[in-house]
């Protein structure tokens, strides 16, 4: 693939805004080297002989790319990086890296907050003044709701009636199953009352007086069923992740059998992130209608190589069923650094493509951004 910055026939996308259809809050605090590189890895760290996790793909690009929107050389050694993000605190820094991602809008998902983030609003406001709308995160509705006390005889019920209160104020649902049970446990049809009452009845008994954690398939695939019943666009985290997760189980092509069910609903499925599955995700959203694809998350942490990533992608995927997102979740500098490799990535493979200066530049705004508006129906 090409790399020769600025060439003709690039439809230089420098300018192109982006929508981030998946993403968390940033933290509200200031953060030391520990903290920082905790929040730079979908690991803890890099180990204590591993070194440091400025020596990756992503760490070279945050010194690249980040250390100039706070007033540095690029290359700034990580002390200096580190001691200036300090000085400017983390409000400013997030500020800068918010609104120099250059975005129309934000999906946020709001329900995995294990320390504070900021909410959907005050994301949207460091931004530059774009909506940031909210992504429901279903196992952490059943989850609160098992914390409030539900007994199991009203799971079912309440379920439903919780996701249909929060509907409007959303966008889209989203699963965490391929954390929980695995892509390859969830049942394909949806299941009978009797199933759901009995799941329902042991997780409420295994919850007790600890912290509820949902992993039961069956009631996940309920969650799943009266979402769509609900007609919200369905985010389903495939691919890497962190240390929590069996990367064997979030393959993507595990799927396919419920991808079959859920066809004729119409109700559109979004593969979330998929490396190092995203040729199969390409196809996915090539042969189901309702399926679209991403590669976020990936973008930041492959560095330099997600233009190859990208690439994969879009091998198979139709560049309809593309979009973008960062899944940064604590840090600001993911923001930045998800949007500027992503515009740099795009840039490249839409160059590859060899198109006439419009078409290249309408399928690049495609992938940006105007199918996440179609998705979404978001205003633009
Ligand atoms: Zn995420």
């Amino acid at each position: 693939m090409r790399s020769d910055a600025g060439s003709a026939d690039r439809p230089g996308l420098g300018g192109l805004r982006l929508i981030d259809h998946h993403c968390h809050g940033v933290v509200t605090r200031d953060l030391d080297r520990t903290d920082f590189e905790a929040l730079l890895t979908e690991g803890n760290s890099a180990g204590p002989v591993g070194g440091s996790l400025f020596d990756s793909g992503i760490g070279f690009e945050v010194r690249r790319q980040c250390a100039p929107v706070l007033g540095l050389e690029p290359f700034a050694a990580p002390e200096e990086y580190l001691r200036r993000r300090a000085e400017l605190g983390w409000r400013e820094v997030s500020r800068r890296f918010l609104a120099g991602a250059r975005l129309d809008a934000l999906c946020v998902d709001t329900g995995f907050a294990p320390e504070p983030l900021t909410a959907p609003d005050e994301l949207g406001r460091l931004a530059g003044g774009v909506p940031a709308h909210q992504v429901i995160r279903l196992e952490t509705v059943a989850e609160d709701l098992v914390r409030a006390g539900v007994p199991a005889h009203a799971f079912a019920q309440r379920a439903r009636a919780r996701l249909a209160q929060l509907a409007p104020g959303a966008v889209a649902a989203k699963t965490v199953a391929a954390y929980r049970c695995g892509l390859d446990r969830i049942p394909v049809a949806k299941p009978g009352p009797a199933y759901v009452a009995s799941a329902a009845d042991g997780f409420v008994r295994r919850a007790g007086a600890k912290q509820p954690r949902l992993t039961d398939p069956v009631l996940i695939r309920f969650l799943i069923g009266v979402a769509v019943d609900l007609r919200l666009p369905l985010q389903v985290h495939t691919g890497f992740g962190d240390a929590d997760l069996d990367l064997r189980a979030a393959d993507p092509l595990h799927l396919s059998p419920l991808l079959h069910e859920l066809a004729p609903t119409g109700v559109p499925v979004l593969l979330l992130h998929t490396y190092p599955f995203q040729r199969s995700a390409g196809y996915l959203a090539q042969v189901f209608e309702n399926v679209f694809c991403d590669v976020g998350l990936a973008i930041p942490h492959t560095g330099r190589r997600s233009r190859e990533v990208l690439a994969e992608l879009l091998e198979l995927a139709p560049f309809g069923k593309v979009l973008y997102s960062s899944d940064a979740f604590g840090l600001a500098e993911l923001y930045y650094l998800g949007a500027a490799l992503f515009r740099q990535a795009l840039d490249l493979v839409v160059g590859d493509l060899e198109l006439p200066p419009d078409e290249a530049r309408r399928v690049a705004r495609l992938i940006a951004g105007d199918n996440a508006a179609r998705v979404y129906r978001l205003g633009r």
